[in-house]
């Protein structure tokens, strides 16, 4: 079969195609045809070596397909099953073998292009508004890369839960974007001052939470923008990562809140993981979340599809079709 793989760190260009054995699923294991394997900012952060892992590897943590061989001790998994995961490695490959206990059921109604858009940034747009700070009405979020990968998910589970949505973004397409799946205002945060335009939305107050994927160049606008006792939800690092600071400084700001969180520490108990993927499936099969499959390329365009994220294109998902 045809794998992704990576022989030594650095840019896009690493990432080559090859010919490998077909792997079998051992113990508590089964083997899926990937169906489409999703790319996300981690895989540029295993690429470049910013997260250790050991080489050569195949990257990718999120796909969905169909199971075609089932290993011993797995009797809740059949061939034929669909299914899908997020933060397995491996994924940018033909076949993938995965824990089965890693893997949801992708109910009929939803395509596996689909499921494997969202297992990773979908559940994640779910832990962000419902448990890292859990959003209602009366709150006001501001969720920067608005028509990101994350980001329009985001957008749309926190006007669902009730809160007012500002929306980031650097492009009038994007910012459009970004309106469209409802955020109620949105701001040119590359042309205009989001700390400025953040005081004059809400009066002075300040918002209640700040969902900060971009990091290293909006950390510490993302203080300013908080009410007193206000929550900085820091989720990624499209940007570069946030250099050490002081704790003091949430103190001087207003006994400001701040929270790393990652997706892994909030699906590492299967109920609760079953309980996303349902959440998630469930709003896509009702027509309520709106799912924007930006590009899907092939496996052999890996290092394109990595340019595109890293060059800030990504308006949605971007998938991989062996
Ligand atoms: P996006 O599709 O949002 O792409 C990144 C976006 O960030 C860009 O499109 C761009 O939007 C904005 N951006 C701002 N500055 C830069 C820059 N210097 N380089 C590139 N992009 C920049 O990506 P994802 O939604 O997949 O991921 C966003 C971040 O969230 C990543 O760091 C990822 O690792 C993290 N993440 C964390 C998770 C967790 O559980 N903690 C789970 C999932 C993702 P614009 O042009 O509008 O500014």
């Amino acid at each position: 079969m045809r794998a992704v793989q990576v022989r030594d760190h650095g840019g896009p260009e690493v990432l080559g195609i090859e010919e490998v054995d077909v792997p079998e699923p051992g113990p508590g294991e089964v083997r899926i045809e990937v169906a489409a394997a999703g790319v996300n900012f981690i895989d540029v952060y295993f690429r470049t070596g910013a997260y250790p892992a050991q080489l050569p590897l195949v990257p990718g943590v999120e796909a969905a397909g169909t199971v075609n061989a089932v290993g011993p001790d797995v009797t809740a998994l059949s061939v034929g099953d669909r299914v899908a995961h997020a933060l397995v490695p491996g994924a940018y490959a033909e076949q993938q073998v995965v824990a089965a206990d890693r893997l949801v059921a992708v109910p009929d109604e939803i395509e596996l292009e689909t499921a494997a858009a969202v297992m990773l940034q979908g559940m994640t747009a779910h832990y962000l508004s419902n448990d890292a700070f859990p959003l209602g009405e009366g709150h006001t979020a501001l969720v920067y890369a608005a028509a990101g990968g994350v980001g329009h998910l985001l957008v749309q589970l926190a006007a669902r839960r009730g809160a007012r949505v500002i929306g980031t973004a650097s492009t009038d397409e994007k910012l459009d974007l970004a309106r469209g799946f409802g955020a109620d205002d949105v701001v040119a945060y590359t042309d205009v001052d989001i700390v400025d335009a953040v005081d004059e939305l809400t009066g002075g107050e300040g918002v209640d939470v700040v969902y900060d994927s971009v990091g290293a160049t909006t950390f510490d606008a993302s203080l300013e923008c908080l009410r007193p006792r206000g929550c900085l939800v820091l989720y990624g690092q499209s940007s570069g990562p946030v250099q050490p600071f002081d704790p003091q400084t949430l103190n001087r700001k207003g006994s400001l809140f701040l929270t790393r969180p990652s997706l892994a520490h909030y699906t590492s108990d299967r109920g609760e993981l079953e309980q996303r993927a349902a959440d998630v499936f469930g709003w896509i099969a009702a027509g309520e979340l709106d799912v924007r499959i930006d590009r899907s390329l092939p496996l052999a365009e890996a290092a394109e599809a990595h340019r595109y994220l890293e060059g800030r294109s990504t308006r949605g998902k971007l998938l991989l079709v062996p």
